[in-house]
């Protein structure tokens, strides 16, 4: 997915009106950027930014914040933005390890992960975004009645996520190992890796966890 070098990414970023450059002042006051009270929704490892388009356009009641490491990906997905123009969408380049600095206890109503990166060694553990260390993270900015959905056909790092929401003492609310095969699917908006997977016959595995 990285694509190195994107010649003018950076500057591209910084000029958007779809990007906010300097995230930490805006911690608890979202709502104020999108000029409504709306629920914001989360998207972390946005990467081109398909699905998060899709759900802008398909729910203008709802804002949505996509967070994505590097700016040679994050750039296609500004893209797509500057065509379409929502109003309820802005991006954020930033490294998700840091989203306390950025969001307010209960600001964030909902948080997507979509095929997160796995680190597979036992010592990167802690650097997946379903890591125990990431559920504290989410603890500190979802909203009471907040959740957390997950998909990734990777089953060692789905196993491993749901030992970890147990762990750190959240509830599974909701699971499937076969997501186009299951109820689950209703309204399913397939990301880019999804897509890519799903083509090639790997089964996609979904969960909603929430406290
Ligand atoms: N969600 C997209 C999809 O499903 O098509 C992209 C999946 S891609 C495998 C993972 C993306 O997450 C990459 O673009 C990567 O740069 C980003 N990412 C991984 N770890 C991150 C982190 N800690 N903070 C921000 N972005 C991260």
């Amino acid at each position: 997915m990285r694509l190195r070098n994107v010649q003018g990414a950076r500057e591209a970023m910084i000029e958007s009106e779809y990007t906010v450059n300097e995230p930490v002042e805006m911690k608890g006051k979202w709502n104020e950027l999108f000029h409504n009270c709306n629920p914001i929704h989360l998207e972390i490892g946005t990467g081109k930014g398909k699905f998060l388009i899709e759900l802008a356009t398909a729910n203008p009641d709802i804002n949505y914040i996509g967070i994505e490491k590097y700016s040679s990906v994050l750039i296609r997905a500004l893209q797509k933005q500057e065509e379409c123009k929502l109003p309820n969408l802005i991006f954020i380049r930033m490294e998700a390890e840091q989203i306390e600095d950025i969001f307010a206890k209960d600001e964030i109503s909902k948080i997507y992960l979509n095929f997160s990166d796995p680190w597979p060694k036992d010592r990167h553990a802690k650097r997946r975004l379903t890591s125990r260390q990431f559920f504290a993270r989410y603890n500190n900015i979802l909203a009471k009645e907040g959740s957390v959905e997950f998909k990734t056909d990777n089953r060692a790092l789905f196993d491993f996520s749901l030992d970890e929401i147990k762990e750190a003492a959240w509830n599974v609310d909701a699971v499937t190992y076969d997501l186009h095969n299951s109820p689950m699917s209703e309204g399913n908006i397939m990301t880019e890796y999804e897509i890519r997977f799903s083509e090639m016959g790997n089964p996609i595995n979904k969960l909603i966890a929430s406290r």
